[in-house]
């Protein structure tokens, strides 16, 4: 409760400029939008539409990289199951940061399940070093995948230290650590329907 205020008045709070918030509430630390939800919904209909081209009439594995890139993958399997492929989707999960920061080293949670030869698409929420992106390109590579490539809803473009092209990118961002629609801090913000800056 906030000082000095007793909630079963009759009388309507009054709120100034600064607002009304305890600073027990967790709306205090809410981060504040940096691209809003329905710039995300446009982006992964544009991105699906150019996937469902490109792969027109073929069998087309998704990789989703666990767990920030649910969302986005789900967005996108939603649009691609209208469009004329075969989709299977496998999920695979990995880690390497702790905090804001890159451990530098991709670890895989659990053995990939097995995949056809076909081409197979890895989705990720953001590309920023690069490393978990070619971690998972030359694990699919030995085990003869042939056609693979990479959908990004964002790229730290600047960031970027392991080259490799990138198929599909929803968003190139600056070098500031972005939470929600995934994406986390210490599994903090995945919830958020839009991407935000940490406070
Ligand atoms: P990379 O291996 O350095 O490209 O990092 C990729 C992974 O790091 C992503 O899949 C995210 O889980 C995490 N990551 C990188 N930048 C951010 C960020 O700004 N917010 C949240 N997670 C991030
Ligand atoms: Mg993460």
């Amino acid at each position: 409760m906030v000082s000095g205020v007793t909630f079963h008045r009759r009388e309507p709070l009054r709120v100034s400029q600064t607002g009304l918030i305890h600073p027990q509430d967790s709306a205090a630390q809410i981060p504040a939008p940096f691209i809003t939800q329905r710039f995300i919904d446009r982006r992964i209909r544009d991105l699906a539409f150019h996937i469902a081209h490109d792969y027109h009439g073929k069998d087309l594995q998704l990789l989703v990289v666990l767990k920030g890139a649910k969302p986005f993958a789900d967005g996108l399997i939603t649009e691609l199951r209208k469009a004329p492929l075969r989709l299977f989707v496998h999920e695979v999960a990995v880690s390497s940061y702790k905090g804001t920061t890159s451990t530098g080293t991709v670890t895989l949670k659990e053995e990939i399940p097995k995949l056809s030869s076909h081409s197979v698409l890895v989705v990720e929420d953001i590309v920023d070093t690069g490393r978990t992106a070619k971690f998972l390109l030359n694990y699919l590579h030995q085990r003869g995948i042939k056609e693979i490539g990479v959908c990004a809803l964002l790229h730290k473009k600047t960031k970027t230290e392991v080259l490799h092209p990138l198929q599909y990118v929803g968003f190139e961002v600056p070098n500031i650590y972005l939470v929600g629609f995934g994406l986390d801090y210490n599994e903090q913000y995945r919830e958020l329907p839009y991407i935000g800056k940490l406070k």
